[in-house]
């Protein structure tokens, strides 16, 4: 033991309070469990509520109805000069963080987890050292990783002084103009963020397609609307260098074998995130971590140490903080001795662009590459009343189902509120539903949902808003 630390017995120690490891520590509490959360930043919340889901989309909502007015002429609607004033707008985001967080300290209180601030390492499979506030040396009977992940180091030739995401998120200034490195959802988001707070945003990406995850289709109609907002869109091209230069960074951009170098106030580089699996001590436990870092799991979130369970950004699967959330009450309930896995059959993805992009289950490019034969039936926006009178009418919601049986695979949605209307899917999808449940769900009119009812309609080959031949 070091000097001046202190040795505790618990039996359960959750390390990081993000999305994962504090809703794990909440569901444990309620199981009866002892829990000691860890978590070596001052406030709760992890990535998800400090720097990432919810300063953005609190960002992204704002210059949502700033071009929303600015779009209204054709309703009838004038508003003269929609300013941006960046300091109220910090101060709003800021006071959401701050809410959520005093939220998250409230309930942990209320179920009496002890919260221990530090940074926690592994000793052994049963210990671990936390050193912070107070040093201890911690004995456990069950631990939960949910330690997160940072961003990818820079490549080479990549100056420091560019922005992260966390520091576009603090938003200390609006750059007249601005190159986003990366064409990821994050990339994505905070490049039209910051063109509707004024900048001119180009972006650039490495490989041949935005938002590689996302069925090229959607992406269609989100590159259709933002390209008249972004000043540039580079794909299959190359940041091979970003110089300082007084004021603002040269670039040195190459694509199809072409060089050309551009000046830029300020470079924000998303470029993926890395699971926090290293420093953690895990050479001394029998925790198998894969090629890229992410702690391997069973179906029940366990690792190799039957003890020690990962969840969250750590872990295997995808990086998002709904999964992250899903695990922990697993973890949780398998802790507590239930009988819980991990065995959801679809985990949304949501692209809060203008117009919002959101997948569940099987895409279609899934279904192509891997082989798979599928039935698609897609219906548009534009032949909705309810996108109609909102004067949206760019998107579409499709469904893949199995040709003979009409289980319902998956769907992908593009358009105004998808991020609100995906749980349908999910929800179907999670209860085995086929193109007729959906089909004979009475879905409320007018409203964008009747688009996922209408698109089954069209794989079914049933739809009566669709014009086909009379037969
Ligand atoms: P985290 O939220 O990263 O929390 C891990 C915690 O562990 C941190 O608080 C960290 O300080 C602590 N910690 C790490 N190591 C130690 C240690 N050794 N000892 C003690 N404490 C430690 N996801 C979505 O689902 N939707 C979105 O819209 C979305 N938007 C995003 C936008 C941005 C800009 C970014 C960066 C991310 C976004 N994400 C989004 C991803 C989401 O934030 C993560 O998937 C989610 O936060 C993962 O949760 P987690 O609990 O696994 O880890």
């Amino acid at each position: 033991m070091v000097m001046g630390s202190s040795h505790r017995e618990v039996e359960v120690v959750v390390v990081g309070s993000g999305p994962g490891g504090y809703v794990a520590a909440l569901r444990l509490a309620d199981l009866g469990k002892e829990v000691l959360l860890v978590e070596e930043r001052a406030r709760p919340g992890g990535t998800c509520l400090l720097e990432g889901c919810i300063p953005s989309k609190a960002l992204i909502n704002a210059v949502g109805i700033k071009e929303a007015a600015e779009n209204s002429e054709k309703l009838g609607l004038s508003f003269s000069d929609v300013k941006i004033d960046s300091r109220k707008l910090r101060a709003w985001t800021d006071k959401v963080v701050d809410e959520l967080a005093g939220g998250i300290n409230g309930l942990l209180r209320r179920r009496q987890v002890e919260v221990m601030n530090g940074r926690a390492r592994f000793t052994s499979n049963k210990t671990l050292s936390v050193i912070g506030d107070a040093s201890a040396t911690i004995e456990f009977e069950h631990c939960v990783v949910a330690t997160g992940s940072s961003l990818n180091a820079l490549p080479p030739g990549i100056v420091e002084s560019v922005w992260s995401s966390g520091e576009a998120l603090e938003l200390r200034e609006v750059p007249e103009t601005l190159l986003v490195v990366g064409g990821g959802y994050i990339g994505l988001e905070l490049a039209l963020v910051y063109q509707g707070l004024g900048s001119k945003v180009s972006v650039v990406e490495f490989f041949p397609r935005l938002l590689a995850g996302a069925d090229q289709d959607l992406v269609d109609v989100m590159i259709d609307r933002v390209d008249q907002r972004l000043h540039e869109i580079m794909v299959e091209s190359k940041v091979k260098e970003i110089r300082e230069i007084g004021d603002g960074f040269e670039v040195e951009i190459e694509h199809d074998g072409m060089s050309r170098t551009e000046r830029y106030d300020k470079i924000l580089v998303a470029i993926g995130r890395r699971p926090n699996s290293a420093d953690l001590g895990l050479e001394n436990t029998a925790i198998v971590v894969n090629e890229a870092g992410f702690i391997e799991t069973d179906s029940q979130c366990r690792t190799a140490e039957k003890r020690i369970f990962a969840i969250g950004d750590v872990a295997t699967g995808p990086m998002l903080a709904h999964k992250a959330s899903r695990e922990g009450k697993v973890a949780a309930e398998v802790i507590a001795g239930q009988d819980a896995d991990f065995d959801n059959r679809a985990i949304p993805a949501v692209v809060f662009t203008d117009p919002e992009i959101a997948w569940t289950g099987l895409t279609e490019h899934e279904a192509e590459t891997q082989g798979i034969a599928v039935n698609i039936g897609s219906f548009p926006l534009s032949a909705l009343g309810r996108a109609r009178s909102m004067g949206r009418t760019d998107g579409l919601i499709k469904v893949i189902s199995e040709p003979e049986t009409g289980l319902l695979l998956g769907v992908g949605m593009v358009g105004p509120h998808v991020s609100e209307l995906i749980a349908e899917g999910t929800l179907a999808l999670e209860m085995g539903a086929t193109l007729e449940d959906l089909m004979v769900t009475v879905h409320p009119h007018p409203t964008l949902s009747e688009a996922l009812m209408e698109a089954a309609e069209a794989a079914a080959g049933v739809g009566v808003h669709m014009n086909r031949p009379r037969s």
